[in-house]
């Protein structure tokens, strides 16, 4: 982090001023990575006008400081908020912020009782708002964790066959990322064949491949912190002809909200651009989801393409753009890239490449 740490603390300073907080108690896992780099699985930051703190337990001592080397690390033996609320309090804090999406309410309390003097207030989206415009170094990091998604795919695409088992294949993509370099996958590898590919978040199964089938694989590497995510969708054999008609309008649909894609551009007409194909082609009901979603230290992030979503882009949002029908005895359609918003365009993270026919396996 280091070097990164200084101006994403100065920009989150002037929102909690915009805030009105003179503290803010960072809780979120992903934030508190974010601000400081340190990764443990417990743990606090304080922030205020002139401080950075974090909290943490003695077993994360030598990570704490080795990992948030601008932060003073602070060690609390029990009770970890009690000890952030106590410091803030003695440091003179007011109004005292928390993560009113992060953090359940026995925590609220024990923050409560560490600043009785200093009245609690609730924020949303300070650290979010930050890390939904991506530095060029977040996006190299975001397009590294891309690249070893894609290497698995093709992998993976030579072992679709009839016989070969779901779970078998998304295995053998997840152990290919990780021995080259992955920290993990960014969520379970969905391999969803047949009728199972009709479900948008299906599970993995023992499902063995047969002829005719649907394939949707959805994959994603986490490098250095950040995650990648794409789909795509094959044929096993042969594909029917409703098949490769509605693969030809999802592939239309991507592309028509890949090119809405700019900085300035409403996040809901960008949905909008691709849900209208779907709609004339008499689908609409069939792509239930959003169009996509920001992607980087967490797999779903700001900013969210979604039905109309108000939210305008930025240059350096890293969206996906992820169209899909799914009918319950075809089975199910999505192709999903990875982008980085630019002023006039976007440009693509995802290398694998996007037929527009279904490609048959
Ligand atoms: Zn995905
Ligand atoms: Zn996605």
């Amino acid at each position: 982090m280091g070097e990164e740490a200084k101006p994403r603390l100065a920009r989150l300073r002037s929102r909690m001023r915009d805030s009105e907080v003179d503290g803010l108690v960072v809780s979120a896992p992903a934030n508190i990575f974010y601000l400081s780099g340190f990764r443990g699985s417990s743990g606090a930051l304080l922030i205020t006008p002139d401080r950075a703190a974090l909290f943490s337990d003695f077993r994360y001592r030598l990570q704490a400081a080795e990992q948030a080397p601008d932060f003073a690390c602070t060690e609390v033996e029990r009770r970890l908020l009690d000890g952030v609320g106590r410091v803030a309090g003695e440091g003179g804090v007011r109004r005292l912020g928390y993560e009113q999406g992060h953090l359940v309410c026995g925590r609220r309390d024990e923050l409560a009782e560490g600043a009785p003097d200093a009245e609690l207030v609730a924020t949303s989206d300070l650290v979010e708002g930050l890390r939904a415009v991506k530095s060029p170094a977040e996006v190299e990091r975001i397009r590294k964790a891309a690249r070893l998604a894609d290497r698995a795919l093709a992998h993976m695409v030579s072992l679709l066959c009839p016989g070969a088992r779901e779970r078998d294949i998304a295995l053998e993509g997840e152990f290919l990322m990780r021995r080259e370099g992955a920290e993990a996958a960014a969520f379970d590898v969905i391999v969803a064949s047949g009728p199972r590919s009709a479900l948008p978040h299906a599970e993995t199964t023992a499902r063995e491949l047969q002829p005719g089938d649907l394939v949707v694989i959805d994959i994603g590497a986490r490098a250095v912190g950040y995650c990648s995510d794409m789909t795509r969708t094959f044929a096993v054999k042969s594909a029917p002809p409703e098949a490769r008609e509605v693969y030809g309008l999802v592939y239309r649909a991507q592309r028509a909200g890949t090119a809405a894609l700019r900085g300035g551009a409403v996040c809901g007409e960008v949905d909008a651009a691709a849900r209208s194909l779907i709609e004339e082609a008499g689908y609409g009901e069939h792509f239930g989801h959003g169009l996509g979603h920001g992607v980087g230290i967490e797999v779903h992030e700001a900013p969210r393409l979604g039905r109309k979503e108000k939210t305008e882009l930025a240059p350096g949002n890293v969206v996906t753009v992820e169209p899909g029908v799914y009918l319950a005895e075809m089975g199910g359609v999505r192709l999903e890239d990875l982008l980085v918003v630019a002023p006039e365009g976007a440009r693509v993270l995802t290398g694998s490449p996007m037929e527009p026919e279904i490609p048959i396996v």
